[in-house]
């Protein structure tokens, strides 16, 4: 047995029938799915119109779907890749769609091509990549015995006032420039250096699309490896599809709740109904994840109570990390010069009373977020 099916968390009963596939494929015992993606056909001539090559994808993905059935039935993947693939498919919608961005909810449709109009992320083509390595501060069902491969881009399409990578999301400058081959270059290296999976975050990654799903079309044809979505689920239904045939695991970060929340501290309107369908939509595809939510000061009657009964109402069997390390930052720390005085109320950290509210919320919908949330807990809150 590896080190990595050796740990503990597989053992725990918060994930007790789960994370199979993701699991498999972190093992090297089952091949991700760009692969399999890469095994199949594009059905379709790569410079046909757009809407010709959606079709494509959509004739594609049942196919997608029976291999990948068939793949974890026990079948190997045929040696030949069709030229062009259902990936290269994938890779070049990626591209079109950068052309009338809509990656994601704000559906700004401008060419970010020429850059000449900048939509909400304030991005034209440039992907920058602000750190990459071996991430030992993940879930341990991510971060396992060598760390997750995780790759941290600039800028997001939100715009959290207490946003804990401020330096990152908010400074669209911040790394460097990094194309779709140096992309690939620097996912194949942490793979090689014994990472579990490869983890795309930032700001947020769903922004970068367009050259990560290059550099996934770019890997060797040897190259194995978990794809992990670590977002904050506000892309478009479209990415959804593509991002559909390419991550094995999704790690989405629902933080506010139906009301006013997200428009006030986020400025980001559609948030709610957008990462819940995004979030229904892995539960119909039948994929492996975990959900992140943040515990906000004063938020725990509107954001995590209704988070957590939506979870418990729709994909109860999902593990849940409900996170207490919350601390004011960015525009709700007084001792930043950015802090806003309307963001006052969140210039403190959450309350034990908040957190143990929250888990006691948690457990009286039975959801499964103990292993979780208390194992690397930042506060040592326990029920
Ligand atoms: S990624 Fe989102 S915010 Fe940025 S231009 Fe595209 S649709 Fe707009």
């Amino acid at each position: 047995m590896s080190a990595f099916d050796a740990l503990r968390f597989w053992h725990e009963p918060d994930f007790a029938g789960c994370m199979g596939w993701y699991r498999e494929v972190a093992a090297d015992r089952l091949p991700a799915k760009f692969r399999i993606c890469a095994a199949l056909p594009a059905g379709v001539a790569l410079g046909a119109p757009e809407e010709e090559l959606w079709r494509a994808l959509d004739e594609g993905t049942k196919k997608f779907i029976d291999l990948r059935r068939r793949v974890w039935a026990g079948e190997s993947l045929a040696n030949e890749t069709p030229n062009p693939s259902l990936l290269d498919l994938v890779a070049e919608l990626g591209r079109r769609m950068l052309a009338h961005c809509n990656f994601c909810k704000w559906d700004c449709r401008v060419d970010r091509t020429r850059g000449e109009k900048m939509g909400a992320c304030k991005l034209a083509a440039e992907t920058r990549v602000s750190s990459a390595f071996h991430h030992r501060g993940e879930e341990l069902v991510y971060r396992g015995t060598h760390g997750s491969g995780t790759i941290f881009f600039t800028s997001c399409n939100m715009r959290c006032a207490f946003c804990q990578n401020g330096d990152i999301s908010t400074d669209r400058l911040n790394g460097e420039p990094v194309g779709a081959r140096t992309l690939a270059a620097i996912a194949v290296r942490l793979r090689q250096e014994g990472c579990h999976n490869i983890n795309w975050v930032g700001g947020d990654p769903t922004i970068h699309l367009h050259t990560i799903l290059e550099a996934i079309a770019l890997f060797p044809r040897d190259f194995n490896a978990p794809m992990l979505w670590n977002s904050n689920f506000f892309q478009s239904d479209e990415a959804m599809k593509l991002l559909r045939l390419t991550m094995d695991v999704w790690l989405p970060d629902f933080k506010f709740g139906p009301g006013r929340c997200a428009i006030e501290l986020a400025r980001t309107g559609w948030y709610w109904e957008t990462v819940t369908a995004n979030l229904l939509s892995l539960r119909e595809w039948g994929e492996d994840l975990t959900v992140r939510h943040l515990i906000m000061p004063g938020h725990v009657e509107c954001c995590t109570v209704p988070v957590l009964d939506w979870i418990a109402g729709h994909m109860p069997e999902v593990p849940v990390n409900i996170m207490d390390q919350y601390h004011p930052d960015n525009y709700c720390d007084p001792g930043n010069e950015k802090f806003m005085e309307r963001h006052r109320p969140l210039a403190r950290f959450p309350r034990r009373s908040e957190i143990l509210a929250a888990f006691r919320h948690a457990r009286s919908r039975g959801l499964r977020f103990e292993s979780l949330s208390y194992e690397r807990n930042k506060t040592g809150t326990r029920l």
